[in-house]
Parts: structure tokens; sequence; C-alpha cells
């Protein structure tokens, strides 16, 4: 067969993730399948689909592909079973076996994933969402957390039976939980597998089920958990609660819950990563003369030392006044920046203050008066 390029013969990206395959597989699969698509070379395209799709699912395949090309492929030995079952004349089948592996594939009941449906299973993973004040996720704080979830039920135990009796084994699949079914096609017959329509899947049967669950072996239950919020904790990461998720079945474990933390914004302070920052005005005095100022903290207010001459925007860090880290000793950093306040009104004798220390620095400044009506207009926008 002449080779194309499988990324192509799928439809996908070099780069496209195994689900991407399967799910463009899965399509043209159905598409050209020769069941269904009667159309001149649907049969050729059908083979192509399987052959890239044997190479691109499988990781190391594909690797070598990627790396070799087909021809790397095919000379290395291991590929051989790409193709196989399709190869040579026409569509063999004579072999149920590949058949049903193809449905198998297609429907996703693939006999290597089959399941014994009387294992211990570990229980579904749960997901909540905790939003907390700003201030809880520095300080930290224990709190309850209540959610719904699948439990075990108490009454007979996860069985599913009332009490002195047990579930038996399902005769129709013998505790397999899966059967074959035989059907008519055009190209003859094909076999597949499917779920054991008697004990939907479970390989056992319960005759006398349970009141409280009626054979379910879980019931609904609500849950309460006490948290301890760790200080330091930031926006949008997650903890892992082990054993507070669903319950398992057949004696399975229950999975974890994982508790996603929001944090409230503050109006204070700003906090990136474990640092805090804020703006704080200072007068244009402050900053020409210095002087000694009190900061908001997360951790209260603190003394912050101006120099004579500070500029606009300068930043002082106060170390250690952030946010606790998670795992450590030790605290982020405070930085502040200051913005310098222009006054928007001053005195005759603060104006005239000004204008002296201009001309004692050599200066030069002409104040432009304001006229009768530009005061009016100030007046009725409100601004004087
Ligand atoms: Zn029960
Ligand atoms: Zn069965």
């Amino acid at each position: 067969m002449a080779q194309e390029d499988y990324y192509k013969v799928l439809g996908v990206d070099r780069n496209a993730s195994d689900q991407e395959i399967s799910n463009a597989y899965r399509k043209l699969a159905k598409k050209y399948h020769p069941d269904l698509n009667h159309e001149p070379g649907a049969e050729e395209k059908y083979k192509q689909v399987n052959e890239a799709y044997e190479v691109l699912h499988d990781k190391q395949k594909r690797a070598q592909y990627d790396q070799f090309g087909s021809a790397g492929v095919n000379g290395q030995g291991g590929f051989g079973g790409a193709g196989q079952g399709f190869g040579g004349a026409g569509f063999d089948t004579s072999g149920f076996g590949d058949f049903s592996d193809i449905f198998g594939d297609i429907f996703g009941q693939g006999r290597q994933q089959r399941v014994d449906p009387t294992a211990p299973q570990r229980g579904q993973d749960l997901d909540y969402t905790l939003t907390i004040d700003f201030m809880d996720a520095i300080k930290g704080k224990k709190t309850q957390v209540n959610y719904t979830r699948s439990e075990t039920c108490g009454t007979c135990g996860g069985n599913g039976c009332e009490k002195g009796t047990h579930p038996i084994t399902c005769d129709k699949c013998h505790g397999t939980g899966y059967m074959t079914v035989t059907q008519q096609s055009m190209l003859g017959m094909i076999r597949r597998q499917t779920i054991c329509d008697k004990c939907h899947g479970r390989g056992v049967i319960i005759e006398h089920p349970c009141k409280t669950c009626g054979g379910k072996s879980t019931v609904e239950g609500k849950n309460t958990i006490e948290v301890d919020i760790p200080a330091g904790i930031d926006n949008g990461q997650q903890l892992r609660y082990q054993g507070q998720g669903e319950a398992g079945v057949n004696g399975g474990p229950y999975g974890d819950l994982y508790i996603t933390y929001r944090i409230k914004p503050s109006k204070v302070f700003q906090r990136r990563g474990q640092n805090i920052y804020t703006d704080v005005p200072i007068s244009f005095a402050q900053a020409t003369l210095g002087d000694e100022i009190t900061v908001k903290t997360v951790h209260g207010d603190q003394k912050l030392t101006i120099p004579a001459g500070t500029q606009p925007n300068t930043k002082f860090t106060l170390r250690g006044q952030g946010v606790p880290y998670l795992r450590g000793n030790g605290n982020g950093d405070q930085i502040i920046t200051v913005n310098i306040v222009i006054p928007k009104h001053i005195n005759e004798k603060q104006k005239q203050d000004l204008i002296d220390f201009v001309h004692d620095g050599g200066g030069d400044i002409t104040p432009k008066e304001k006229g009768f009506f530009e005061r009016l207009k100030d007046k009725l926008s409100g601004e004087d």
C-alpha cells in the first residue's frame, strides 16, 4: 500500500493528543466502514485509517514513526502488526477475531479494557471550590465544609443485599459482566462484546435487594469535614483530602476530595504570590523634607521612614511583611509605592511662599491667574 502520511489520513495535527487521535479514528472508521459505506474507495480508505491508527495510538510506534517515517516503522520489526488482518486481497471476515476487535475499538469495549466487575474499585474523586476572605488566606483558618457524596450503604455494608442474603454469580455471563452477541452483516457474521443484559455488567445478581439502597450498595449522604486552611494559601491552589470523595464499589476505597481555594480580593492590599503591594500617598512637603509615616501591612501597622528628597513612585520594601510561605519559614515582603500628592488648593500665603521658594532656587515662575469667567466656570462645574 502506498504510504500516506498517517497524520493526514486521520486529519489531525502532528502534535495531536491521544484523545484527538482516538476521536478522529472513531469518526473515520465509522464513516468508511465497508458495512456502512459502499462508495468506491471507501474500503481502501478504511484500511488506511486503521493502519494510521494502529501506529499513532501506540506511543512507541508513534515515536518511531515521527522519527523515521513509515520506512522506519516497517523496518523495525515490532511494527508487523500494523494493518494486519486487512492486508492483501480484500477484507478478511473469515476469522471473527480481528473483526470483533475493530468493533471493540470503535465502541470502546476492546477486550484489553475488560475489568472484573466484581473486583473492588476506588470511588470517584470530587471537586469542591471554597471561597475564603483575603485575611483568612494569610492567617490560615479552621473551617467546615459540607457537601453531598455517595456513601457505602450502612444497612447492607455495600453488598446491596437484604440481611441474611448474598449476591449470586450471574448465570448468563458467568460473572464476567460481558456477553458476546453475533450479528449478521453484509460481510458475514460479526461477533462483538456487550455488557451483560441480565446483570448489567455487575457479574452478580441480587435476588433480595437491600431496602435502604435498593441494591445499589451506595446511598447519597451528607459529609462534613474539618479543613485546616494553611496560612499563605493562594488563589487557585488546590488541596487533596484523602478518602473524602465518593464511595468505592465492591469494597473498594473512597475517592478523594479536591478543594480549590478562591480568595476574595482586598480593598487595601494587592497580592502577587507571597508579596503584598500597596500605594501610599505622601505630600510634596513630606517627600521633600522626609518624614516617618504609618503604613498598613497584613500583620498590622508599621512605621516607614520617608527620606528627604523621595521621588514620585519610589518603592520601599518591608522585608518579611508579606504572606507566609506554605512550606518553610518566613514570609514574603511588602512593597510600598509612594504617590506624591500635589495640592489642588492653597491659600495666598502658601502661594507666595512657593513663589519665594522658586525664586530662592534661582528660578522664575509666572502663575496664571484665573479670570472671573474661568472661576465662574469652575464653580458651575462644581470644581471649586
Ligand atoms: Zn444497602
Ligand atoms: Zn451477567
